[in-house]
């Protein structure tokens, strides 16, 4: 193609996205097809001649739409937002033109640079402490941005191990093995802790206890005491809690202001992961769960959540840089440049060597909305969540099971478990908005979060009518069943 058909086409899908987003209401959230009905849209094999880009482009509405979820309809409450913005969209648009790999700073210069910019603006942004700026005379720590949570609180993990393996080293003479060492290792996390922190030690193969939360979901330090003597007493190596800032099933809170004194007492390295919450600390009136935060030792947020950026995505921040690198940090002879003792080399703060030039979105977005209109779409969101707590309170057959905390609702029908799985497969059924599941304590809840920023007090109506009608309807019939 030449420069002038590119030029074309791009705008064709430029009109095309334009006119995607803005009718998006009118489109089912869930697709209505079967596993594999891909199979029967496709050839088996790829064509061995160019094809017309024509018929490609149409593709895209007869096979791929149909089995897409609708993530940025106003009708989508499932998992958590996952919410963009057009300087979002043109951002990575232009980080795919740029398309750097900037794993070293030499290998892009201003791909580190602005990572490290627009990382300390955040951070000052959600007001977290000084020492995790890169430019702060008293700071020895940083953010990077990685692709997702999971591998944030990961590297956390393998930061926070190898640290603690390196003291106990120089404790014992080096002399005992790091796997010997490695096997005595225990981290915490409360029972509410989302399954990455599971899955990071198990790739770590270090031992991890999930402690019981109190009525609020919240891990508490009592708690956390208790285990670590315990532990101890076990001959176990107490080394890191992750605690959370808004659960997955319920935004709960762990208690960081009792939390972190004990870790700072015991040694434990501080992980915080308010995948969700992080964004909402844009406004002051909601940092009151930060408290105990000048304790973490690693922080991380998801600003594709609720701050209208793109994934991948992951703001993880660092209170001492040095523990990462002696994590990561790797000298083959091909990646070495003549600054590499005086910038910093991000591939040496992450698991693979590539990065894209993703603080491009970070850098659009902070710009084009300015903090001002971010935090209006923080408080839009909680009022719209407000507004459908306020409608499931006016219906006897529903309750709330668990304190509503920004964008995040959870209830159940008073019949029960079983009542409450079925409304949810009707309502999956239907396709007409996403909601999925959680359990507290046994209790089958369903989770409904406001995800769109274009989300009105009208389509919150609208998703509330078709929940309860459904409900009436699940009532009547079952209560027809009953009836001898
Ligand atoms: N932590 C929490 C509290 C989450 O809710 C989620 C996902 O929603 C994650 C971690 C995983 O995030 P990611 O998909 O970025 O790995």
């Amino acid at each position: 193609m030449q420069a002038e058909e590119y030029n074309r086409r791009g705008k064709e899908l430029v009109d095309y996205i334009t006119k995607y987003l803005s009718s998006i209401r009118q489109r089912r959230v869930i697709p209505d097809v079967q596993p594999g009905y891909m199979r029967e849209l496709l050839p088996d094999t790829a064509p061995a001649e160019p094809e017309d880009w024509q018929s490609i482009f149409d593709d895209v509405e007869k096979v791929i739409m149909p089995g897409v979820v609708h993530w940025q309809s106003p009708h989508m409450h499932a998992f958590f937002p996952n919410v963009t913005s057009w300087p979002s969209l043109l951002a990575d648009m232009l980080a795919n033109a740029i398309s750097c790999v900037g794993f070293t700073w030499v290998s892009c210069v201003a791909c580190t640079e602005l990572e490290m910019n627009v990382m300390d603006w955040l951070c000052k942004a959600v007001g977290l402490p000084h020492f995790f700026l890169h430019y702060h005379s008293d700071s020895r720590g940083g953010g990077i941005i990685q692709g997702s949570v999971s591998e944030s609180t990961l590297v956390a993990l393998l930061a926070a191990r190898k640290d603690q393996i390196v003291t106990l080293q120089a404790q014992q003479d080096h002399e005992t093995d790091d796997s010997v060492l490695n096997s005595k290792l225990v981290a915490y996390a409360s029972d509410q802790a989302h399954s990455s922190v599971e899955k990071a030690a198990q790739i770590a193969l270090v031992k991890i206890r999930f402690l019981a939360t109190d009525e609020h979901l919240s891990l508490r330090g009592e708690t956390l005491k208790r285990a670590i003597r315990e532990d101890r007493s076990r001959g176990l190596v107490p080394f890191l809690l992750c605690a959370t800032l808004g659960t997955t099933a319920t935004c709960a809170f762990d208690t960081l202001s009792e939390l972190g004194p004990v870790c700072a007492e015991e040694g434990l390295w501080l992980h915080v992961d308010a995948a969700y919450a992080g964004s909402a600390y844009l406004c002051p009136e909601l940092r009151w769960s930060l408290q105990g935060v000048d304790f973490a030792h690693s922080f991380v947020f998801n600003p594709p959540k609720m701050m209208m950026v793109h994934i991948d995505c992951a703001a993880l921040w660092v209170k001492d840089k040095v523990k990462l690198q002696q994590t990561f940090a790797v000298d083959p002879v091909y990646l070495r440049h003549e600054n590499s003792q005086t910038v910093p080399d991000l591939m040496h703060w992450q698991i693979p060597l590539s990065r894209r030039f993703r603080s491009l979105k970070l850098w659009f977005v902070m710009r084009s909305f300015g903090l001002t209109n971010l935090q209006g779409h923080i408080r839009h969101t909680i009022e719209m969540a407000e507004l459908l707590e306020t409608l499931i309170k006016g219906e006897p057959n529903f309750e709330i099971p668990a304190k509503r905390h920004l964008g995040l609702v959870v209830f159940c029908l008073k019949e029960g478990n079983a009542s409450t799985q079925e409304l949810l497969r009707r309502l999956t059924r239907c396709g007409a908005l996403y909601l999925i599941p959680a359990e507290i304590h046994g209790k089958r809840i369903i989770r409904f979060v406001v995800s769109s920023q274009h989300t009105t007090a009208e389509d919150i109506r609208r998703d509330w009518s078709i929940i309860s009608k459904m409900a009436c309807d699940l009532l009547a019939d079952s209560r027809a069943t009953q009836t001898p």
